[in-house]
């Protein structure tokens, strides 16, 4: 079992005129120059307003896409700035930036413009990180989403600032993704799901000794169908983790694989879907069937907590989102310890419109399956030495 994680708490700063670093997740997918979903900028308003009220000086910080360590127009915080209502400073370091900075009043905020424009932010490059300490007297990191990655805003400032603190955000992140790690009630039911066995091995194993049910569904699901020999037809199988498929199939947790499928000719296909129990030759499995849902519902029923992580079924595609919407339902309706986590799920969720009664909703993918391996996440491990 890992050690439980204390953090010191942004509540606990003394922020009265203080320029408060903040390093954000606000990485939201966009349209054009609008926000296309304003979930992650929603969850990280906790700690910007506490900071606020309590009188520091906000400078806020976070990522967007994937820019090639160079300004990229395409990649700009600016849409995120309307929409937080919040002056953009034109670059993240420099004179400019400090300029602006130190003409910030008791309570209000900048954001800085998008840290990847810089090489330095994902290199954790001493000198940016010394540009970035320019700015100011207190870190607190509430960057769950980026917590596994030892970036200059997430790991190296923590080190640099005299005072550095976790924000609301990934404190309830650690609280809740701890006590499924390191607590949870049994019966313990994970389901997993997305396109690759590969991506989710290392969590895979560690889960397998933990929990009590492990319900695969997705793309992934085919690899270990393989490896129990029955049919896949076309549907995406790693050749190369079969025969780790099988390992873990005999283990001692059980593993519940899809009994039905929803199959198409392929990807597009979306007006060939039908449900079969075995998947013919030339055929692509796309989804869990109803028998697969209601198997996992069963092993619900008396679950006592659930990690959920990856769509069960190509779920961008209608009809092949049931299986999804399904799982996201039941979780809604379940009286364990719910914790949904990555990307896909949480769009799921909230498409179903249930995500008001998911206990935790995870702003992390990777990072929050990193966490659950047991994984230190640089972001984390930063705050937590210091003390
Ligand atoms: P991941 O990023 O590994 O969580 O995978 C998510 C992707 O897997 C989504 O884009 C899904 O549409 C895709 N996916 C899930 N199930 C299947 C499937 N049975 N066949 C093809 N793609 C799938």
């Amino acid at each position: 079992m890992s050690p439980a994680i204390r953090l010191p708490s942004v509540a606990d700063l003394d922020l009265r005129g203080k320029r408060v670093f903040i390093r954000a997740d606000l990485n939201v997918p966009l349209k054009g120059a609008e926000v296309a979903d304003a979930s992650r900028i929603d969850a990280s308003r906790q700690t910007l307003d506490f900071v606020r009220s309590r009188g520091g000086r906000v400078v806020l910080a976070s990522h967007l896409g994937r820019p090639k360590a160079a300004p990229e127009a395409k990649y700009s915080l600016a849409p995120v700035a309307k929409h937080m209502g919040l002056r953009l400073a034109p670059d993240c370091v420099g004179a400019e930036v400090e300029a602006l900075v130190a003409g910030l009043r008791d309570g209000d905020a900048l954001l800085l413009e998008n840290l990847r424009f810089h090489a330095g932010e994902e290199k954790n490059d001493p000198a940016f990180v010394a540009a970035l300490a320019k700015l100011a007297d207190v870190y607190v990191n509430d960057a769950f989403g980026t917590a596994h990655r030892a970036h200059a805003s997430t790991a190296g400032l923590a080190h640099a600032c005299r005072e550095s603190a976790a924000g609301y955000l990934l404190l309830r992140e650690v609280e809740a993704l701890s006590r499924v790690r390191d607590d949870p009630a049994h019966p313990y039911v994970c389901i997993l799901g997305g396109a690759k066995v590969s991506d989710k091995l290392a969590v895979l194993e560690t889960l397998a000794k933990r929990a009590d049910s492990i319900a695969i569904g997705g793309a992934m699901a085919y690899t270990f169908l393989l490896a129990k020999g029955e049919p896949v037809g076309k549907s995406l199988v790693e050749r190369e983790l079969v025969d780790t498929a099988r390992k873990l199939l005999g283990g001692k947790t059980e593993i519940l694989l899809p009994v039905d499928h929803v199959v198409a000719a392929g990807l597009d296909d979306t007006a060939g879907a039908r449900v079969v129990e075995t998947i013919p030759d030339g055929a692509m499995a796309l989804d869990i069937g109803p028998r697969s849902r209601a198997a996992i519902e069963r092993r619900l029923a008396d679950a006592k907590t659930v990690f959920w992580n990856g769509p069960l079924g190509l779920f961008e595609k209608p009809p092949f989102d049931a299986g999804t919407r399904a799982v996201a339902e039941m979780l809604a309706r379940s009286s364990a310890y719910t914790v949904v986590g990555g990307g896909d799920s949480l769009a799921a969720v909230q498409a179903a419109g249930v995500g008001a009664r998911i206990s935790h909703l995870s702003t992390g993918g990777g990072a929050s399956l990193e966490f659950l391996e047991g994984r230190e996440l640089p972001g984390i491990e930063a705050l937590r030495i210091r003390r």
